[in-house]
């Protein structure tokens, strides 16, 4: 089937043209025969919907047809559409719509994007919690508390001299705006979940050539992602795989073997796994356990790259089954045998389920690089406002609420005025 819709204050006009006879009655399926009010010839025999506006997805009225699926029919109907008028809409266009008639807010647009995008459990659920609003109320209820805040400050600076305005209006702003200060801080300080369960745990696999590295990322994603040979540096760009473990993403990249080269190739190959071994959320080193200078190598790695947490894999454990690993060389690090050639890695891959597995939490997380740089600003904005006082104070909760406008993507400005007045008598 081909699902056509059409959204604007033509519609509904369009439709009348394709099927005279229909009177639609709304949000129900009328089948109808429609045809081009050229010459009269019929195009198709489908469904006709309509959704009379503001109450729609866009708040336009819309109208959708359920066709038959061929190119024919499709095509057909878009030229007699296009001489009634109508453009066809580009990537987010009905969004985009619904967005500037005010029925959904950025965070809602953008959830409904991941939404449409997701590709494990953990995604979709937390795609559905940013489309239903989570994320926009609990800013809402941040802009509700910090215009309340400003409503002191600024009584304090304008109206001091006013009979009924209470003393130390502006003390009254403190203890909201610390608590704010305070969710903010908290918010900020979640190492990153929301962002990990969107885009995925970022896993880079290090460790000098030969270890192992691309036979474990092919165990792993369970096909031949990367190149396995026994020529040391034949990763030499970065391989990147997705795979979902327990509903969450995991983007595996193999790394060219971390050594110092002459070949100008390799060299950028190197330096580019460095980068992206700092950037990863999660590094898993690779030894080659039987190899004295492999241990070696990555003894030096994990001094400069490693981070708390990080893995060290001692790999063909099959080759060296009773010697034990070397002595733990980093307490930060943990440590786990197995060999990728032998498909023995469920020591990784419970390590690996143990870290997706601590994503879950609370459902307010947030999502993006946007969102998380404009709450940023918001939370500097708010402390600074508590260590000043006055006019500069006003300020700063002013950019506060700004920079969380910007998040959903509105900022009203009447809204403060409007408190000022109502919370106090002062209209005189
Ligand atoms: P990379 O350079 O670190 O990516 O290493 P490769 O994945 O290309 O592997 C280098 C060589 O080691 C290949 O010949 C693999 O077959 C071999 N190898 C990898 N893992 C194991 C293992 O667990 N046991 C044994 N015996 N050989 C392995």
């Amino acid at each position: 089937m081909a699902v056509v819709r059409l959204s604007g204050p033509g519609a509904f006009a369009a439709l009348r043209a394709l099927a005279p006879e229909l009177t639609p009655r709304p949000r129900f399926a009328h089948r109808v025969r429609l045809i081009d009010p050229g010459d009269g010839t019929p195009i198709d025999d489908g469904l006709a919907l309509t959704f009379p506006g503001p109450a729609s997805f866009t708040g336009d009225d819309v109208v959708e047809l359920h066709l038959h699926g061929s190119p024919a029919v499709v095509e057909r109907l878009f030229v007699v559409l296009g001489r009634l008028g109508a453009a066809a809409a580009g990537p987010g266009a009905f969004t985009r719509r619904a967005f500037a008639n005010g029925k959904m807010d950025l965070t809602a647009a953008e959830g409904l994007a991941d939404l449409i995008e997701a590709d494990s459990d953990s995604q979709r659920i937390q795609a559905l919690a940013q489309m239903g609003g989570a994320w926009a109320r609990r800013i809402a209820d941040w802009q509700d508390r910090l215009l309340d805040a400003l409503a002191w400050l600024e009584a304090a600076i304008d109206f001091t001299d006013e009979d009924d305005v209470p003393e130390d209006v502006a003390g009254r702003a403190a203890g909201p705006l610390a608590a704010i200060a305070g969710e903010m801080a908290a918010l900020l300080a979640d190492g990153r979940r929301g962002e990990i369960i969107r885009d995925g745990l970022r896993v880079a696999i290090v460790g000098p050539p030969n270890a192992g590295k691309s036979t474990l990322l092919n165990l792993l994603v369970g096909r031949e992602a990367a190149i396995v040979s026994d020529i040391p540096g034949t990763t030499r760009d970065i391989v990147e795989v997705r795979l979902a473990l327990d509903g969450y993403v995991v983007v595996l990249a193999d790394t060219a073997g971390l050594r110092d080269t002459a070949d100008p190739i390799e060299r950028e190959g190197v330096r580019r796994a460095r980068v992206r071994a700092e950037d990863a959320d999660l590094r898993i080193f690779v030894v080659d356990t039987l190899d004295s200078e492999s241990r070696t190598r990555v003894g030096l790695e994990t001094e400069c790259l490693g981070r708390p947490g990080d893995i060290v894999f001692f790999n063909k454990a099959d080759l060296a089954p009773r010697s034990p690993a070397t002595p733990q060389t980093d307490e930060r690090l943990i440590e786990v045998a197995g060999s990728a050639l032998g498909g023995d890695v469920e020591g990784l891959l419970d390590e690996l389920r143990r870290r997706v597995g601590a994503m879950k939490g609370e459902s307010v997380l947030i999502t993006r690089e946007r969102h998380r740089a404009a709450l940023s600003v918001a939370h500097a904005a708010v402390v600074r406002a508590q260590a000043v006082s006055g006019d500069l104070a006003a300020e700063d909760v002013r950019v506060a609420l700004q920079s969380l406008a910007r998040i959903v993507g509105r900022f009203d400005v009447e809204a403060v005025l409007d408190r000022i007045f109502s919370a106090f008598c002062i209209g005189k």
